[in-house]
């Protein structure tokens, strides 16, 4: 989808304070940039999330009632499984909306600095040339003829790995104007979200990619089960998650949470939802920035979800241990 350049906690502008080793963000100063972008919040039509998508439990708790911009973005925790995930969350319309009108906007607030089309494609650049060093050293040459990068956005990374593999490449991205530009760079391209496309339509790929997109879906484990269908039997999948658990860590819970990701992945939740939707995990990547880590998977047997007690205790115990700010609300 859009990348997701949330997690540059070291961009030029950004106000720290306090203690550094919490992470602690100056949100009164985030807020008030965000309120000159003129978010409608009170105009958006949000929807209740009553059962997790990893585990389908019910049993959840309230870890923040505001978020990094300061708008009143509740996120819950499944106290089985420990995914967590923004509950109530902005309906499948108003995300389309979100993205076309406020995304880049709220970002750049955040970040005091010009986010757009353009500066998206230079960050782009360094992050696909690593992973495509990754992908060369673990997937046999000659063996990509199609790749399908879901989310694509501009088709940076595409292009940059269709080259590495002299392959064809495909790109499936909600916004119009960034498939222009993937289109300009030869790739085929297809409008839509990928909870939306049958993808059986495309045929089947060598390769699929999610990068820095997983976290903006709705629906995890149904896409994930789409990708898997859309992938030959010895096909490669390439998803990457930011870290909830080390973001966390560095930011403490509102400066995780934010309106533009519906969930937050730790190494144990991504884990789990890819084993349970039918894949092997092959290899495991952690990017220089360190706080995105990437698995390289192929199709295996559907492994039913195991005991998550333990990851669910472990997450709410980190929850609480970086509980910084004084008030939830
Ligand atoms: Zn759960």
């Amino acid at each position: 989808m859009e990348v997701c350049i949330c997690a540059r906690q070291s961009s030029p502008g950004l106000v720290m304070r306090g203690d550094r080793r919490s992470g602690m963000l100056d949100f009164e100063a985030i807020k008030q940039r965000v309120a000159e972008v003129g978010f409608p919040f009170d105009e958006l039509q949000f929807e209740h999330v009553h059962t997790c998508n990893l585990c389908a439990s019910s049993r959840q708790c309230v870890i923040t009632h505001r978020d990094r911009y300061g708008l009143p973005v509740n996120a819950a925790m499944c106290m089985d499984c420990g995914l967590v995930f923004l509950n109530p969350r902005l309906s499948y319309a108003e995300y389309g909306r979100f993205y076309a009108d406020y995304y880049r906007p709220l970002v750049s607030a955040f970040h005091n600095r010009l986010i757009d089309a353009h500066t998206v494609q230079a960050e782009q650049l360094p992050y696909a040339e690593t992973l495509a060093g990754f992908l060369r050293r673990h997937v046999p040459d000659n063996s990509i003829r199609r790749l399908l990068d879901v989310g694509g956005s501009t088709g940076v990374v595409a292009q940059v790995l269709t080259r590495a593999f002299g392959c064809a490449g495909m790109v499936i991205d909600p916004a119009p104007a960034e498939l222009t530009l993937a289109k300009d760079r030869g790739l085929e391209v297809e409008q839509g979200l990928v909870e939306d496309l049958a993808l059986g339509k495309f045929g089947t790929f060598e390769m699929v990619i999610l990068c820095q997109t997983v976290d903006h879906l709705l629906d995890i484990a149904g896409s994930l089960r789409a990708i898997r269908s859309s992938l030959k039997d010895d096909g490669w999948f390439y998803v990457d998650i930011l870290d909830a658990e080390m973001n966390l860590r560095r930011n403490g819970v509102r400066g995780s949470i934010k309106i533009d990701h519906p969930y937050y992945l730790t190494t144990a939740t991504m884990s789990a939802y890819l084993e349970s939707c039918g894949f092997v995990i092959r290899q495991t990547l952690i990017h220089p920035d360190g706080i995105h880590v990437g698995y390289l998977c192929q199709p295996g047997p559907v492994v039913p979800l195991p005991d998550m007690s333990v990851v669910a205790a472990r997450t709410f115990d980190l929850i609480r241990s970086v509980q910084i700010d004084p008030r939830l609300a």
